[in-house]
């Protein structure tokens, strides 16, 4: 069975469209976080999230601009 959590580490709200954007990569980033870049494959948005281990902790949004 696959938890809340689980479905949220692949699909992320697009920025733009407010469609399931996909986890197109993964990296680690500084103080046990990690970069997740999501891709929009309704409108192309790209947005990119540094993501904290607590779950309680909101996301920053590292790039994530509007599609013109
Ligand atoms: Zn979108």
């Amino acid at each position: 069975m696959r938890s809340f959590q689980h479905r949220d580490y692949f699909f992320h709200p697009c920025g733009a469209c407010g469609a399931a954007a996909n986890l197109t990569r993964n990296s680690p980033a500084p103080g046990g976080r990690e970069r997740r870049t999501y891709e929009c494959r309704r409108c192309g948005q790209v947005d990119v999230y540094d993501v904290a281990a607590d779950s309680a902790v909101p996301w920053i949004v590292v790039d994530g601009s509007p599609v013109a």
